[in-house]
């Protein structure tokens, strides 16, 4: 039977990617409603490639879209707006497959919808784990959604650990012959650049992933190894596992997406090349297997895999969100929030690269940590957590 999937940030790296994996299986998967947030004409283009029954954009841009889809013959698809749109594009009756692929906190409540609505939900959106944690857990759990990790790591981790993980009841302890989680990281672009580099780079250098093509935001994130500290909080949440379980892995060729270990010496990897293809493939079918255009890996090629330790003077911001992690609460979501009003700030070129860390720490700092029990105190404190950023920033730049 033919699954109906809403793709959420369907103009984004990730949306784009999703649209070719369906677009491989039209007997499978069809596209049932998509959004954007900006370049209007992108998303055009694609409602007249794939037909979807919804759009979901800014009320600022409707007209502008609607102008674009009479002109392309398709005035029938309806257009919803805001985040109103989102939700109701997640959580639709006739829908079976949300991809969350909004960058940001702006994904949180469209994903959350989902999640309750008990879809399958293919996970890109870290941001929004990394701020709701549990609370997105046990709204999964209750309404028998299933999360489905698309982030590379996490679907290589998914793909290694044993298939009824994530049904066994779990306590932050490793189970089921589980010893630790190894978390790989390419390193960035400034993998090997000395602390007076790194204090000259520049937004271009930076969005530049020596593996990926991705987003500026996850770009600059990489850049940072805060993408790295944001995975590792997202690990902890969707396999239940305290962080001192999890071990952050440099490897600069990003073949070997994410590893487990086992009490036996027995260490599992999940490989391939780097097309996130891949684990969205492995999400929207699993547990089958579907087809993919990215080539089988070739070993002969590849033939050097180099492993080494992170480096915590030089990019903290893996250090910042292991003890986010570690004080739990409230902290990841303003570690969250901090880090994308600095990216912003970064890559208008208000904030040097290295005050990106400096703004998360101040921001921290600042900030009283509490429990995260409700949504709205998340909300809150995102909130919080970006105004007392941007006013440091804005003393930085004074
Ligand atoms: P992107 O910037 O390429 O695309 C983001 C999408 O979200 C676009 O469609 C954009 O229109 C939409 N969007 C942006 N701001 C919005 C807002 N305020 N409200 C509603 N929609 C908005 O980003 P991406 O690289 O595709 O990443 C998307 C998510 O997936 C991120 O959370 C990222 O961390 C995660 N992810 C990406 C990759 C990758 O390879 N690109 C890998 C792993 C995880
Ligand atoms: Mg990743």
């Amino acid at each position: 039977m033919s699954q109906s999937v809403s793709i959420l940030g369907v103009t984004g790296s990730i949306g784009r990617s999703t649209l070719k994996v369906i677009e491989q299986h039209p007997e499978n998967y069809s596209v049932f409603a998509v959004s954007a947030h900006s370049r209007i004409q992108e998303l055009s283009e694609i409602c007249k490639l794939y037909q979807p029954k919804i759009v979901v954009v800014p009320s600022g841009r409707v007209d502008e879209l609607q102008q674009l889809l009479k002109q392309a013959d398709l005035p029938e698809i309806e257009i919803l707006t805001d985040e109103a749109g989102l939700i109701a594009i997640s959580a639709h009756a006739e829908v079976d497959v949300v991809m969350a692929a909004i960058v940001g906190a702006a994904g949180l409540m469209p994903t959350l919808a989902a999640v309750k609505a008990g879809k399958r939900v293919l996970l890109a959106n870290k941001e929004a784990l990394v701020m709701s944690g549990d609370l997105m857990l046990q709204a999964a759990h209750e309404n028998q959604a299933l999360l489905l990790p698309v982030d590379s790591e996490h679907n290589a981790i998914f793909q290694c650990l044993p298939q009824h993980y994530l049904q066994i009841e779990r306590n932050g302890e490793p189970k089921l012959g589980v010893k630790q989680i190894l978390l790989t990281a390419s390193g960035g672009p400034f993998l090997n650049h000395s602390f007076e580099q790194l204090q000259h780079v520049t937004p271009a250098q930076a969005v530049k992933h020596p593996n990926w093509s991705m987003g500026q935001k996850i770009s600059v994130d990489s850049a940072t190894l805060m993408n790295k500290g944001l995975e590792l909080i997202e690990a902890c949440h969707l396999f239940s596992i305290q962080e001192q379980f999890v071990t952050v892995v440099v490897h600069p060729q990003s073949i070997i997406h994410s590893m487990v270990q086992y009490v036996d010496g027995s260490t599992l990897a999940q490989m391939g090349n780097p097309d996130m293809c891949t684990p969205i493939a492995h999400a929207l079918a699993w547990p089958e297997r579907i087809q993919t255009h990215v080539p089988p890996l070739d070993l002969f090629v590849h033939s050097q895999l180099n492993f080494q330790e992170p480096d915590l003077e030089r990019f903290p911001a893996l250090k910042l969100a292991r003890q986010a992690m570690k004080a739990g609460g409230l902290a990841p979501a303003i570690l969250n929030a901090a880090n994308e009003i600095a990216v912003a700030a970064f890559l208008s070129e208000k904030i040097q690269f290295l005050q990106i860390a400096q703004v998360v720490e101040q921001t921290l700092n600042a900030m009283e940590n509490s429990s995260a029990e409700s949504i709205e105190k998340i909300l809150l404190t995102d909130q919080v957590a970006r105004n007392i950023a941007t006013e440091y920033i804005s003393k930085l730049e004074s």
